[in-house]
């Protein structure tokens, strides 16, 4: 073994970067002076310097990425159903999942680039042993092996064999997709508000709408580190991924809205009504008054003054919430409900400048600041909840099968 070579993406990383056994990792760069690091902002390079990345090859990969998750979206079939979105209300993203139930009838196999583990759980030793069988150990660090068996958690494996083909593949620079996947997996890390989910049956990511949501957001997060002209790149590679990963820019287009809290056990005909006033939402409709008054409003609003409140409305946010809630404002409102509806502007807002994104668009900060609080919550499987999310998961596919390559 090379005791010089073995160093080299470990010492000069800001990160701990370890070889474990990909011969292609020496055709991407980690060393402190590479815009890797600069782009990713302070938020996110705090992450980064706290997790081990595990350079793997693509046999190796092939291990560790969980079967569950070796699936996506098939376009073309996905394509057909989802046309019939704008027109059709019985649609419905669990329709669009149980047409293809278990036999991968409307899905393709999901081949990984990176992944980001988070659960507290040991992985069982044999898919440990088969990791290291298959590992190239010409270019393994001495410290890789020891460092995987204590496997860390949280941990990302990246694959420079796929990375580098992908890239060749798309005419894009192998370390602008390194970027973009490194990025990627750093994004799951930061949304990670709940690592017990993971490892549970209630991690909303074994649903479509969980998975679409999640992965879109982590593409925003990557997507809002670039700039100009790179991030036409970005936008190409992420042309390419799955349906799943496409409606990052999605995200920021329909109306925000705070998520409506629990409804309890409620009448199939209230959550039939509730999912047509979501859609409507998301399709830019204004906000219809049934969500108001039926959905309960937790908590009593912070603000002392109900009056300074309305100064700042009337001065500053009157053309807010019409282009962006479609409310026309009437200061009778209830003020709570206001407050509440206001909410997830202004996480957002604060969510883009904490994470020192280059796009603050405030509509999609607003969102992943919901997805991260939700998931704090422990994911409830609520309908108030729920059908939110399903009706924002068919939004963002919706608009994904526009922007195939
Ligand atoms: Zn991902």
């Amino acid at each position: 073994m090379n005791a010089a070579k073995e160093s080299l993406i470990w010492r000069r990383a800001p990160a701990r970067i370890y070889n474990l056994g990909s011969p292609a990792a020496g055709k991407l760069r980690f060393g402190h002076e590479e815009r890797l690091w600069a782009q990713m902002g302070e938020k996110m390079r705090q992450t980064a310097l706290k997790i081990p990345v595990f350079l793997v090859n693509d046999k190796q990969m092939d291990v560790l990425y969980p079967p569950r998750m070796q699936k996506c979206l098939d376009n073309q079939k996905a394509r057909e159903m989802l046309s019939k979105y704008e027109k059709d209300d019985d649609l419905t993203i669990d329709w669009l999942e149980k047409k293809a139930p278990g036999d991968f009838s409307g899905y393709t196999i999901f081949v990984a680039v990176g992944l980001y583990v988070s659960c507290s759980s040991v992985a069982p030793s044999p898919v440990v042993e088969e990791v290291l069988v298959r590992a190239d150990r010409d270019c393994m660090d001495a410290q890789a092996e020891k460092s995987f068996r204590d496997l860390p958690r949280p941990h990302i494996y990246l694959c420079p064999e796929r990375i580098v083909e992908a890239a060749h593949e798309l005419g894009v620079e192998p370390q602008l997709y390194l970027e973009t996947a490194y990025y990627h997996e750093l994004a799951h890390a930061l949304m990670d508000s709940n690592p017990a989910l993971k490892c549970s049956n209630d991690d909303p990511y074994l649903t479509l709408w969980g998975r679409t949501i999640e992965e879109s957001a982590a593409n925003w997060i990557t997507y809002t580190r670039f700039q100009e002209p790179d991030v036409y790149l970005v936008q190409k590679i992420m042309a390419s991924q799955p349906l799943e990963y496409r409606g990052y820019l999605a995200l920021g287009e329909a109306p925000l809205y705070p998520l409506p809290a629990d409804v309890g056990p409620s009448p199939a005909e209230f959550r039939r009504e509730l999912r047509k006033q979501f859609r409507s939402v998301m399709q830019g409709e204004s906000v219809r008054p049934m969500l108001f008054s039926k959905v309960s409003v937790q908590g009593p609003p912070d603000y002392a003054s109900w009056e300074a409140v309305q100064k700042i409305i009337q001065t500053l946010l009157t053309p807010v919430l019409l282009a962006h809630f479609g409310i026309k404002l009437d200061l009778r409102y209830p003020e709570q409900k206001l407050i509440r509806l206001m909410m997830p502007y202004f996480q957002g807002m604060n969510l883009a400048g904490e994470m020192g994104a280059q796009v603050p668009n405030r509509t999609a900060w607003g969102r992943v600041f919901q997805w991260i609080e939700y998931k704090r919550k422990g994911a409830p499987c609520d309908p108030g909840y729920v059908i939110y999310w399903e009706e924002l998961a068919l939004f963002l596919l919706a608009s994904s099968v526009k922007t195939s390559l």
